[in-house]
């Protein structure tokens, strides 16, 4: 028998950091050579255990380790990057499961089915649709709106995907590795300051926030800067300042988060009153009533400063998606493996979207553990957490793998 062994992770993400970073971070971008390089490496770790492998339509690579029971426990991540990404965003989920791949191995047949995937294309870094892979085998993706995308290079996804043998006609027929799907567990780092700040190395998530994201245009009327007197302008500037210093209020008021990310002015020119103010606004929140009062309160806020500035306010929707709650008795189980290794859980939502949100909207009972960021920085080479606490979330998921499993055999 083979007992866990975290530091072995920690190893391996060191190996793949070697064979796949350079000095500027990770280059492991879906459905590139540097990609298939770390896919390469990651069947030859797999290849050394009793498992089936297989990668389906979509391109999602599963490691499929037979038990007892046709009823399937996934454990799932990412081994694409950004391009100068950090070392674990992703991959760690995906080691941290070999690892727990082959402590269950060493005991024999399973009573379940244990499978590890690692979803294609989560990040969308080149094509920017995230979450390729697994909205495939979900169901929500929509292959049509995919058709036109390009990178930067002008190569359609479509032709980029090819070599790899998909094709988007048939990316969902993935759907079906879902079939007998019971619980879906992911492990990731948290990209955020949360547990940081909380001086805590583990927490458990509750959901991936609900998004509600607008491009707010203040019209206004352009002016010449010397002639035209404060009491007689409309300046679109003024009621797009006001606006972004009220969302956080907003943001406040509710326990969300609220973002102004652009502000574009024309005729942009020192010399003139801004006619135009074009912004973003990006609201997430948990909750859906919360998120659907930040929106209202925004909307209401844009009309009053408006007024104020006399200028015209316009919102149109970029997109939008609900919250997506996740599991509450997997949520429970996930806090229990956590103070088994640390006195203290921390429950909390996720403003990132990830794989395990299109599981958990295929109807698969879905839980993710976060682990510590340092600095909170993540897509980003200085991205880190402490191996000690990388030790420890590979230990939580392993607990968590085997009281899913008892709680899938008991039901
Ligand atoms: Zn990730």
């Amino acid at each position: 028998m083979t007992t866990l062994n975290p530091q072995r992770t920690i190893d391996e993400l060191k190996e793949l950091r070697a064979l796949t970073g350079i000095e500027d971070g990770a280059q492991r971008v879906a459905f590139t050579p540097v990609w298939a390089t770390a896919r390469q490496w990651l069947r030859e770790k797999l290849e050394a255990l009793p498992v089936e492998i297989e990668v389906d339509e979509a391109g999602n690579l599963w490691a499929t380790l037979r038990g007892e029971s046709t009823d399937e426990l996934l454990i799932g991540g990412h081994i694409d990057s950004v391009p100068n990404g950090g070392w674990l965003d992703g991959c760690l989920n995906i080691l941290a499961g070999v690892e727990i791949l082959r402590r269950i191995a060493s005991e024999g047949k399973p009573p379940i089915t244990i499978r590890l995937v690692d979803w294609a294309d989560e990040e969308g870094a080149r094509f920017g649709r995230s979450l390729f892979g697994s909205s495939a085998c979900s169901g929500t993706m929509n292959p049509d709106e995919l058709r036109h995308l390009k990178d930067r290079d002008g190569i359609l996804l479509s032709e980029a995907i090819a070599p790899f043998g998909l094709n988007l006609d048939t990316v969902k027929e993935s759907r079906k590795q879902l079939k007998n799907a019971k619980a879906y567990l992911e492990l990731h780092i948290e990209q955020g300051p949360v547990l940081e700040s909380m001086d805590l190395p583990l927490g458990v998530v509750l959901g991936t926030c609900g998004v509600e994201r607008h491009t707010i245009r203040f019209t206004g009327q352009a002016a010449h800067s010397g002639s035209t007197p404060m009491d007689k302008r409309r300046d679109a500037l003024g009621a797009a300042a006001k606006l972004s210093l009220e969302i956080r209020e907003i943001a406040k008021r509710h326990n969300g988060v609220c973002t102004v990310g652009s502000v574009t002015t024309k005729p942009g020119i020192v010399t003139s009153v801004v006619a135009q103010a074009d912004m973003t606004l990006d609201q997430r929140h948990l909750d859906a009533n919360e998120l659907a009062a930040m929106y209202k309160e925004a909307q209401e806020a844009s009309h009053r400063f408006a007024e104020e500035e006399k200028v015209g306010v316009e919102w149109s929707k970029l997109w939008e998606i609900h919250p997506i709650p996740f599991h509450s008795r997997l949520i429970e189980m996930a806090d229990e493996a956590i103070k088994e290794i640390t006195p203290v859980s921390h429950r909390l939502p996720s403003g990132p979207l990830h794989d395990a949100a299109e599981v958990a909207r295929a109807g698969v009972p879905t839980i993710m553990l976060f682990v510590q960021s340092l600095y909170g920085i993540s897509h980003n080479k200085i991205e880190d957490t402490k191996e000690e606490h990388i030790a420890q979330s590979v230990d939580a998921l392993d607990r968590l793998t085997t009281k899913t499993m008892h709680w899938l055999m008991d039901a």
